[in-house]
């Protein structure tokens, strides 16, 4: 057998369990997205707040903004000589909403996930996680020397439990609890006031909450869940990225200063890759002064998701949501890439998700709500429902 039939015979192992991902070449407008000369409406975009797809805010940019500071390359890493002006304006404005607090960008959400926990942890650090966060984060546990366990998805006694059987054991220094605000595949949330009380009661703990979906739908500003329930200061690592709602591409760190110059040292993803090009950096600076003013873009998206969460569950679909990311989980993968297709077909862009991004026999049609889409148009998906 040749090398290759091997990672074949895998590949066909995905496709007859529904469970093989493939490109899609698509077209994009407004809210619409275009497959195969097939016009349907995004349900499945992470642009929450339409920024992606603003024209004249992309126009507004561009126009106001000289050649010379076109650049699209940085060169190198930002310990060299890739540590353009845009860097420090975005991170200044960063500290200047999050309360003065340090600010540090990263190339991605992923660079950032991967990069901050490794480099905070070592063998005698026990990292405590929800049962559901990101891969990235997974990823970034797997790298580091931590001990880790998982907790229960949203589920604090469970935490508690396990703080009150490991915080006095003298094999670990410092533990940190990972979690992320608004989860992406349940749209459902961590109670983070809750959080915040916990670590209050252990002295060797840190709390890093991921806002990648909230960030620009929450809080007044658009600061994300902690802004909501004011617990800015309270949160050690405040992560988030500007690839979502925020329409660029990048990720954020809210933190201490000591922190902060202790990642620009230790933190591999930040030292060894060329950083972003000024002119994202620029852009990003852009869009999250606009992003700031947009409460009564969030305040009416908010009430429209709400209402339709309640249609979604009123006609007693399994949805574990509380947010503008709702999903309705389905079970077997190929019955739920049946059910995708038949909503492409009636103008809906809402796509099967499968695993291994979500456990096993719980795909889910997963409807990313954003501002752009209207009250007619949200009823029409819930009668098609
Ligand atoms: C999307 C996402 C990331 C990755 O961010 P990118 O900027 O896209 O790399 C990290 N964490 C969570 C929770 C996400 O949903």
């Amino acid at each position: 057998m040749s090398l290759l039939e091997s990672f074949e015979r895998e590949l066909h192992v995905l496709k007859a369990s529904g469970n093989l991902r493939q490109f899609q070449s698509n077209q994009q407008e407004d809210k619409w997205i275009q497959i195969d000369q097939h016009k349907m409406l995004n349900c499945s975009s992470n642009d929450y707040l339409g920024l992606a797809a603003d024209l004249d805010l992309r126009a507004g940019f561009f126009d106001q903004l000289p050649n010379k500071l076109k650049i699209m390359g940085s060169s190198s890493s930002r310990l060299l000589t890739g540590n353009f002006p845009e860097y420090e304006a975005l991170e200044f404005q960063l500290s200047q909403a999050f309360l003065g607090r340090s600010a540090l960008v990263f190339n991605s959400g992923y660079h950032m996930n991967i990069g901050i926990l490794p480099a905070l942890s070592d063998s005698k650090t026990l990292i405590l996680a929800d049962k559901l966060i990101h891969a990235s984060m997974i990823d970034g546990i797997r790298l580091s020397t931590a001990k880790y366990i998982r907790y229960r998805h949203n589920d604090l006694e469970h935490l508690t439990q396990l703080l009150e059987k490991y915080h006095d054991d003298q094999q670990f220094e410092k533990i940190i609890v990972v979690t992320e605000s608004i989860f992406s595949m349940d749209g459902d949330e961590a109670d983070l006031k809750q959080l915040v009380q916990i670590k209050y009661q252990f002295s060797k703990l840190m709390l890093y909450v991921d806002e990648a979906h909230a960030v620009g739908v929450r809080g007044q500003k658009g600061l994300g869940c902690a802004e909501q329930y004011n617990i800015i200061q309270d949160i050690d690592f405040l992560v988030g990225t500007f690839g979502k709602a925020l329409a660029s591409v990048g990720g954020y760190l809210i933190c201490h200063p000591i922190i902060r110059e202790y990642l620009i040292n230790k933190m591999r993803p930040l030292i060894f890759s060329t950083a972003q090009p000024p002119l994202n950096m620029a852009w990003t600076t852009y869009i999250f002064k606009h992003m700031q003013n947009l409460h009564i873009v969030r305040d009416e998206f908010s009430l429209r998701c709400h209402k339709f969460r309640n249609e979604v569950m009123n006609k007693q679909f399994d949805c574990p949501s509380s947010s503008h990311l709702v999903p309705i989980i389905i079970g077997d993968s190929a019955k739920t890439i049946m059910y995708a297709q038949k909503l492409q077909h009636e103008g809906f862009y809402i796509m099967p998700v499968r695993p291994p991004t979500v456990p096993k026999h719980s795909s889910r049609l997963r409807i990313s709500l954003n501002a752009m889409l209207g009250e007619a148009e949200l009823s029409r998906l819930v009668s098609v429902l």
